[in-house]
């Protein structure tokens, strides 16, 4: 390939400069041509329009005048030092100020001259005036690309500290566009642009920098859009058909005595079709010769427990082992009793394998893996260990997924020569664009149905001074049989703050609720595993009518007899570990509740959470109004594994139209030519071994 222009160091960007280009470097990352053209700029403003000073009111965005300056003051002292300019337009006066910079701006700005004006309106001492507004000469003004639109530009403290403004990295564009424009190498088939109506490469660059109007604009950003999520898809779903050529998954094709036997005899209830079509989907993959990945979405108490059980007979039917990782101890136990339980008639061999399991239990089992006597192990991250090691690892369930990194998950391929199938299951459900994205590579199936008889959750907001109330609400509750959680916010698990409200929170409850009618249990993260193995059980067994707690109680633990959960200090949960909260009630026959207590004093995106929450318990579409209140980055489900790479110009709240369509095109192209191995396909394996380097390919961990 010829050296593409774009590839060129900015520091020959006439104008840039060495000391500048360290600057982009350090700063912003941006280090050729190339990362220069693509760093977008944040929002467009109508620059054709000039304000009077009469017309200025501090409520204004970004503004634009012009006038001449009548006199220059430096004033203050040491850190207070300030220089004032006085601006007038024959309709008024208006003060500009800047605290930085004192000596540049005092040699630029002198009486007499003429300058134009940008900056933000501000109040101050009952006065609009301008802060480090950005100075023009208009007689010296460049020629810049005719544009209808102003673009602007983030930078950073340091940045501005050494003038590379908004409007520097303008200009900067301006002469690289004037530089390269026409000469920039398309970087979509023109097939593909012809078919969809796209702007060309160096019309949608110019487009997006220098905007010829709003149409144009809307173009540009289509079209760069599409490309960014095109590729994105395009890299995701070609790993995924590189790790389909490369590995051989075990071939499970016989369904055997254990599943029927477990189907027939011992199933504790009739699956829901949900459970049926999920389970047919993880049969079909595990029996197709390619290693299973697959991603097992469903709403807390949709019954995804059952699903893995029986996937896990499946393994075992076939010769194989399985084993289940669960995030904590409590839920990793629980899943333990629950398979015990309703494997307890077949001849299967379960083991229970976690941080608290002692040396010596811990060296037999790891035996017992080794020499094929057991058949499932279930477990904790201590799965994960070098010393546990299989005879013939068949199958991995990973529960609440999202619990573990993206390591952590590979290195359970490694259990086994040849990678096991994987099934992940999570309860946080997850927006569609992120499914696609963040999950692209994975098989998705969705239990999308409760099991019946559920009611649906109540859920009210009260504040902190109807505290009486809620007590009476829980009296009732539990004369009627009823449990009742309660949950303190943990933020940090080292907090002292947060233990302190834990504890007088415990106090005040034991106060209002005393022994001998009412046994109040108390868990928490801090607490050493057989402490809070205690006051769990005393709750699972109905002993305790409350449990308080911390968000250890979060995932997986089942007890249907609970039927109120009460948050503490809502406001400072995340929507998603709300959703997550509530769903460890409902989950018998009896109406329940979730009453999210709050202080007065909540913030606004507090409040939008906490009518999110009262307003629907469709998990979908609490995860849709999530992503829409904080973004892709923050979303829980993602954050924990972090958001696997940064997007320049598509949204995944808002471009889900596009992102659709972009899947479905690099779809048929891979379809076509899996590899992309045929001539015409070039192009996007030269553009795919520049893009994204930071998203990990799971087959070259193994
Ligand atoms: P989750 O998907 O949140 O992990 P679980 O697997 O813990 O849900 O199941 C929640 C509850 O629903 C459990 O008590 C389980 O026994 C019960 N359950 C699962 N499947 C069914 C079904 N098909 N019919 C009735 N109850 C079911
Ligand atoms: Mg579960």
């Amino acid at each position: 390939m010829q050296a593409d222009i774009l590839d060129r160091d900015i520091k020959f960007l006439p104008g840039m400069g060495p000391k500048r280009s360290e600057l982009f470097n350090k700063e912003l990352d941006i280090k050729t041509f190339r990362d220069l053209l693509y760093y977008f700029p944040y929002k467009h403003v109508d620059r054709t329009r000039f304000y009077k000073i009469s017309q200025v009111s501090g409520d204004l965005p970004y503004i634009q005048l012009e006038g001449l300056i009548k006199r220059v003051e430096l004033a203050g002292s040491g850190r207070n030092k300030r220089l004032t300019a006085i601006i007038s337009d024959g309709t008024g006066n208006l003060e500009l100020v800047w605290f930085r910079g004192l000596r540049w701006i005092n040699d630029l700005v002198k009486p007499g001259k003429n300058f134009i004006v940008y900056g933000k309106p501000t109040i101050f001492n009952n006065k609009v005036n301008l802060v480090h507004p950005e100075m023009e000469d208009p007689d010296k003004q460049e020629k810049t690309i005719n544009a209808a639109l102003q673009s602007f530009y983030n930078t950073s403290e340091k940045l501005k500290n050494s003038f590379i403004t908004s409007r520097v990295i303008s200009k900067l564009q301006n002469k690289l566009l004037n530089l390269i424009y026409g000469k920039i190498e398309e970087s979509l088939p023109g097939e593909l642009i012809n078919r969809l109506g796209l702007l060309n490469i160096n019309d949608a660059l110019l487009n997006i920098h220098f905007p010829q109007g709003t149409g144009e604009l809307k173009k540009a950003e289509a079209r760069l859009k599409f490309e960014e999520l095109f590729y994105l898809q395009l890299k995701i779903l070609r790993q995924k058909t590189g790790r389909n050529h490369k590995i051989k998954g075990f071939v499970f094709t016989r369904v055997g005595e254990l599943l029927n036997s477990f189907y027939h005899n011992h199933l504790p209830f009739e699956l829901t079709s949900a459970q049926k079509r999920v389970l047919r989907e993880i049969r079909k993959d595990m029996g197709s010769g390619k290693q299973m990945n697959r991603l097992l979405q469903g709403d807390v108490g949709s019954g995804k427990t059952l699903v893995a059980v029986m996937s896990m007979l499946i393994a075992v039917d076939n010769g194989y082992q399985a084993c289940l990782m669960a995030p904590t101890e409590i839920l990793a136990s629980q899943h333990y009793s629950t398979l015990s339980k309703i494997l307890k008639e077949l001849p299967v061999t379960t083991g229970l394998l976690t941080g608290s399991t002692r040396k010596k239990a811990r060296k037999i089992l790891h035996e017992q893996l080794k020499s094929g006597e057991l058949d499932m192990l279930i477990g904790t991250h201590a799965l994960i260990e070098e010393v546990v090691q299989f005879k013939k690892l068949g199958l991995v369930v990973i529960d609440e997924q999202h619990r573990f990194g993206v390591a952590q998950r590979a290195r359970m391929w490694k259990k086994s020569n040849n990678p096991p199938h994987m099934l992940v299951m999570t309860a946080t459900p997850i927006p569609r664009t992120l499914a696609m994205t963040v999950y692209g590579d994975l098989e998705i199936s969705v239990i999308d149905e409760l099991p019946p008889g559920r009611k649906s959750i109540l859920t009210a907001h009260y504040f902190d001074t109807k505290r009486e109330r809620l007590f009476g609400f829980i009296r009732k509750q539990i004369a009627l049989g009823r449990q009742i959680y309660i949950v303190y916010p943990l933020i940090s698990e080292s907090e002292k703050m947060d233990y302190k409200d834990l504890e007088d929170g415990y106090e005040s409850i034991s106060r209002a609720f005393p022994p001998p009618d009412y046994v109040v249990a108390i868990v928490h993260g801090k607490m050493k595993q057989d402490v809070k193995e205690i006051g769990m059980q005393q709750f699972i067994s109905g002993t305790a009518q409350i449990l308080v707690a911390t968000t250890v109680i979060e995932v997986g633990v089942d007890v249907p007899n609970a039927t109120v959960m009460v948050i503490e200090s809502a406001e400072r949960f995340g929507l998603s570990q709300l959703h997550q909260l509530r769903g460890r009630v409902g989950r018998g026959a009896e109406q329940s509740y979730c009453i999210l207590m709050t202080s007065h004093k909540i913030s606004n995106e507090a409040r939008q959470r906490i009518k999110t929450l009262t307003g629907t318990t469709d998990g979908f579409e609490i995860a849709e109004a999530d992503l829409k209140l904080r973004g892709p980055g923050d979303m829980e489900g993602t954050m924990q594994s972090g958001f696997p790479f940064e997007l320049k110009i598509a949204n995944l709240a808002r471009d889900n139209k596009i992102l659709e369509y972009a899947r479905q095109q690099a779809m048929s192209i891979l379809d076509r030519d899996p590899l992309l191995e045929k001539p015409e396909n070039i192009m996007f394996s030269q553009q795919l071994e520049r893009l994204h380097p930071e998203i990990e390919d799971w087959s070259k961990i193994s």
